[in-house]
């Protein structure tokens, strides 16, 4: 039988072992790890510095003392709280649709997602880079998989002319994006995607991920940017980046939601998140979409532009290559204070290895013009 240690060693040989790094310090800008104090954070995907907002903090206290601890049970049990309903009611107004479903994480959204709107004869048709909770949910689902070259119109629309050939009446097809790539930190083209399913009588599911509160008029996301909301039938996304706090939401029509509420199983069988959690999120929801969170965007944009004039994002990737250089890359900035991961296949393809450095509202431009000057130094050393 196959021992772990030998595939922990197999790993390590490969340079994909990984490994977890304890922080001592709150989230932010700053971290003490447990053997460097103040090490600069360029890796957290917290880009307005909500995670440590004192207001929120104060919200999230005074919540707490209302509601308590833990919910208790699973939604459909005795777990539904007025807080969760409110929750829901606020983002699916955001997103300018009937109704919306939370989840304990993007991840959760996703996997309950897929599986509840999709099974076998149907067919699903990812970007190639769709993040592995996308994947994930696809496989599960039963349906048949097809998956685009990263971008690629062509290639998705020769996608979809197979799957209406493929499919029954009753069929579905669904094609899945990200709307700001994750680790590339790009955007999908998301309106002529949407022409595309349009003209296929397809669905469309776009995972905001990193785009929900950095992007689009009340940081609503790129959707709203382009002005294509309503086209967008199933709006994915997660309180766990720019809003500072954990947890997934779906928002669609209000049938599509009340299907996901009776099939959706990491819906079903999971523990509903703390009541005093979904409060919170109510009000970062409401600080994220009102002015505070425009002067936050502001300023997000600024240390983008600090960084470089033309970032398309947040998430700024510097393509290394190989696992070991990457790692080296990553360890060389570490020394001189500033946290950046390498990342590594799985998560990016083979030979893609590479440094992420996500920006927040919350760094100095300070922090951003010395990074600056580590990465330059770092490469000319490469
Ligand atoms: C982070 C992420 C998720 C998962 O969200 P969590 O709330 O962290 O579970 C889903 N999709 C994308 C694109 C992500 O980057």
């Amino acid at each position: 039988m196959r021992d772990p240690e030998a595939e922990l060693r197999a790993l390590e040989g490969d340079g994909l072992r990984r490994l977890l790094r304890r922080i001592e310090s709150p989230q932010g800008t700053r971290v003490d790890l447990a053997d460097q104090d103040s090490c600069l954070n360029f890796s957290s995907n917290d880009y307005l510095g909500l995670a440590t907002n004192e207001g929120l903090k104060a919200a999230y206290q005074s919540h707490i003392g209302r509601l308590g601890g833990g919910s208790g049970a699973s939604r459909l049990v005795c777990g539904t709280m007025a807080a969760h309903l409110d929750l829901e009611e606020k983002i699916a107004n955001l997103k300018q649709t009937e109704a919306a479903l939370t989840f304990s994480s993007g991840f959760a959204a996703a996997t309950g997602t897929l599986p509840a709107l999709c099974r076998k004869g149907d067919v699903l048709i990812l970007d190639k880079l769709c993040h592995a909770s996308l994947i994930d949910g696809a496989r599960l689902s039963g349906a048949t998989m097809r998956i685009f070259p990263h971008n690629d119109l062509d290639r998705l629309e020769s996608h979809l002319e197979w799957a209406v050939g493929e499919v029954g009446r009753d069929g579905r097809i669904v094609v899945v994006t990200e709307s700001v790539f994750s680790m590339d930190g790009d955007l999908a083209p998301l309106a002529e995607i949407a022409t595309l399913k349009e003209r296929h009588g397809a669905l469309l599911l776009v995972d905001e991920a990193h785009a929900f509160g950095v992007l689009g008029p009340q940081g609503r996301g790129l959707a709203a940017a382009l002005g294509i909301e309503s086209l967008v039938d199933l709006h994915m996304g997660t309180f766990s980046k720019a809003v500072g706090l954990s947890g997934g939401y779906l928002c669609s029509r209000r049938a599509t939601v009340d299907l996901l509420i009776n099939r959706a199983r990491s819906f079903i069988y999971s523990t509903a998140p703390a009541p005093a959690l979904a409060a919170t999120i109510s009000d970062a929801l409401d600080l994220v979409c009102d002015s505070r969170g425009e002067t936050l965007r502001a300023e997000l944009l600024e240390r983008r532009t600090t960084f470089s004039p033309d970032t398309t994002s947040a998430i700024i990737p510097v393509i290394i290559g190989e696992n070991e250089a990457a790692l080296a890359a990553s360890a060389k900035l570490l020394k001189k204070g500033f946290l950046v991961p390498a990342i590594r296949y799985p998560t990016v393809p083979r030979g893609s290895a590479r440094l992420r450095v996500t920006l927040s509202a919350a760094h100095r431009t300070d922090d951003i013009l010395s990074l600056k000057s580590a990465l330059a130094e770092c490469r000319e050393t490469h």
